[in-house]
């Protein structure tokens, strides 16, 4: 029976597989998929968060600007309000003073200081300079000569004056509000003197609050007209000069506004600045430009947080999205490797994918492999099988004794040869030729055992191989083959003969080829002695037959 029909395993060629398994680790497409997913995604984000990083810290920038120049604005009405009150009450008790009657003086002066609380301290000055009454009396000597330049320019001028900062005689840096005093004849007796310390707790930060720094960092200083410090939440800055300063520089020159200012020690700030037309001091709220970067940032922290859990989640996703789409083209991949391997496919997988190229190029390739496998499978047959009958041809034959041989599996040789075939063909054509041709073969076929192996050698001649069968039962084998064919119907509805010799290996044959030689010498034997014969070879020519 015919079989090792199988084709041998693909093997790739040296340089075949040279080219597979060459250099570099080739990346998968699913990792490459995501990977560039993965980039874009990370890659516009980063944009977009620096995006939304600028433009906010750009709006807080502008905003900020605008709401401290506001609350500048705002303030210097306090001031100016506060100051204007601060004037009129100077005045007004100035006016009533009993400046000649020293104890109903100090009362007067004690009650302005508790009710009105502008001031830390009151004084009335004489014109000559001399501390006449002070309110609260703690707070500094009567008959003391009172020699500062503010205290000059009030007797001086005889009219409302406001001071710059000063060191007082009690040491404390004040600012000196004063109001002239006339006596009943209209002559100039001194000044009502109004002081704040501002060291101490005092009017201004009873109304811009005792807080240093708010929680932002963002402050408010007050300048006087010529660019001294008069309120700062850092004391050791009160009464310096800052005129150098580019919005106390504005604020000097009556204007309001809002800027960006770098200060003394480098820092930025945003700046609103606005100025008080009662005292002629300006106001400035500022806040460092840090802070608008630490909340921005704050802000940016706070999106990538609430944004992570959708980033992995949309990850996740295209992790996914990746496998599915890079799934026929690995599978694909992974077939492509194993056919290459030598392994066979009887059955393909029959995917369905949802993306258009990778369906098709799926089918198209599959069925070209199966096409190829089918193609691969019938030259294999082709190469080995005689087309007519179907048995082996006489390569095969050749391969299964070279097994055989090499196995030392002994074996037996049929060799037949149907006699007067021409006369078949000229008689009834060659179709019933070829139909006669396969009967034989049918017969052959149906006394062989699976593991025979039945060739069509030649035009009409055949030859079976038994293997471990010795020449007496082949000979046994030999001799049914004839007669079967005798008997059975033929399309030439005459009886068809045919000649058979037999041969064995290694009994009487020192190699396979020898084997045929005698099985051929045998049957030549049987045609020479009349034909429709076995004969079985024996050496030295004395043949057995059979007829
Ligand atoms: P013998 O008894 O001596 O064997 O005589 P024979 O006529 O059988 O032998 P011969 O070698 O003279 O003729 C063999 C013939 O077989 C010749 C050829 O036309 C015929 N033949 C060879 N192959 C085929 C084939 O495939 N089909 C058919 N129909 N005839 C074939
Ligand atoms: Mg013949
Ligand atoms: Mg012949």
């Amino acid at each position: 029976m015919m079989s090792n029909l199988y084709p041998k395993k693909i093997t790739p060629t040296g340089e075949q597989a040279m080219i597979l398994h060459k250099g570099k680790r080739r990346i998968r497409l699913v990792y490459l998929l995501t990977g560039l997913v993965f980039l874009s995604v990370l890659g516009t984000s980063l944009v977009q968060i620096f995006a939304a990083y600028r433009a906010e810290k750009l709006s807080l920038y502008e905003t900020t600007l605008g709401m401290n120049h506001e609350s500048a604005q705002k303030m210097a009405v306090t001031m100016n309000t506060l100051f204007l009150t601060m004037k009129n009450s100077l005045r007004v008790t100035a006016a009533q003073l009993e400046v000649e009657q020293p104890q109903i003086l100090q009362k007067q002066l004690n009650l302005f200081t508790d009710s009105s609380g502008y001031f830390n301290s009151v004084v009335y000055v004489d014109k000559a300079g001399t501390l006449q009454a002070i309110s609260p009396v703690s707070s500094g000597n009567t008959g003391l000569s009172l020699t500062s330049e503010a205290v000059k320019t009030a007797l001086e001028l005889r009219m409302p004056t406001i001071s710059r900062p000063y060191m007082s005689t009690t040491n404390r840096l004040i600012v000196l509000m004063t109001n002239p005093i006339y006596n009943d004849r209209g002559e100039y007796i001194g000044f009502l003197g109004g002081t704040i310390y501002l060291r101490e707790p005092n009017v201004l930060s009873s109304i811009f609050g005792t807080n240093v720094y708010s929680d932002s960092g963002n402050y408010v200083f007050v300048v006087d007209g010529t660019g001294n410090i008069i309120y700062h939440p850092d004391q050791s800055r009160l009464g310096d000069n800052v005129k150098g300063n580019a919005v106390v520089e504005k604020l000097m020159q009556g204007r309001h506004g809002e800027e960006l200012v770098v200060n003394s020690k480098g820092v930025s700030f945003l700046a609103g600045y606005a100025n008080s037309s009662e005292n002629g001091w300006g106001i400035v709220v500022q806040t460092p430009l840090s802070e608008i970067e630490s909340i921005s940032l704050k802000l940016i922290g706070n999106m990538l947080l609430y944004s992570l859990p959708l980033f992995v989640v949309f990850w996740l996703i295209t992790l996914w999205l990746a496998k599915t789409l890079a799934a026929p083209f690995s599978s694909l991949t992974d077939m492509a490797r194993d056919l290459l391997n030598g392994k066979r496919y009887d059955r393909f997988p029959k995917e369905s994918h949802w993306n258009y190229e990778a369906h098709h190029l799926n089918k198209t390739i599959l069925l070209a492999i199966e096409a190829f496998q089918r193609q691969e499978a019938h030259l294999h047959s082709e190469a080995q099988t005689d087309s007519l009958t179907g048995l082996a041809n006489r390569r095969t034959m050749d391969a299964r004794m070279g097994q055989w041989v090499q196995d030392g599996v002994p074996f037996s040789v049929i060799a037949m040869d149907i006699d007067d075939f021409k006369k078949i063909n000229d008689s009834y054509g060659h179709p019933v030729g070829d139909e006669v041709l396969k009967l034989l073969a049918k017969i052959i076929v149906s006394l062989a055992r699976k593991e025979d192996c039945c060739c069509r050698t030649g035009g009409e001649e055949f030859i079976v191989l038994l293997p471990d069968v010795p020449i007496d039962a082949a000979f046994r084998i030999a001799e049914k083959i004839r007669q079967k064919l005798r008997i059975e119907d033929n399309p030439t509805g005459l009886p068809v003969t045919i000649s058979l010799g037999v041969a064995a290996y290694p009994d009487g044959a020192a190699s396979a080829k020898d084997a045929i030689r005698n099985a051929d010498s045998a049957l030549y034997a049987a045609k020479r002695s009349g034909k429709n014969r076995t004969v079985k070879y024996t050496a030295g020519s004395a043949f057995g037959e059979n007829s």
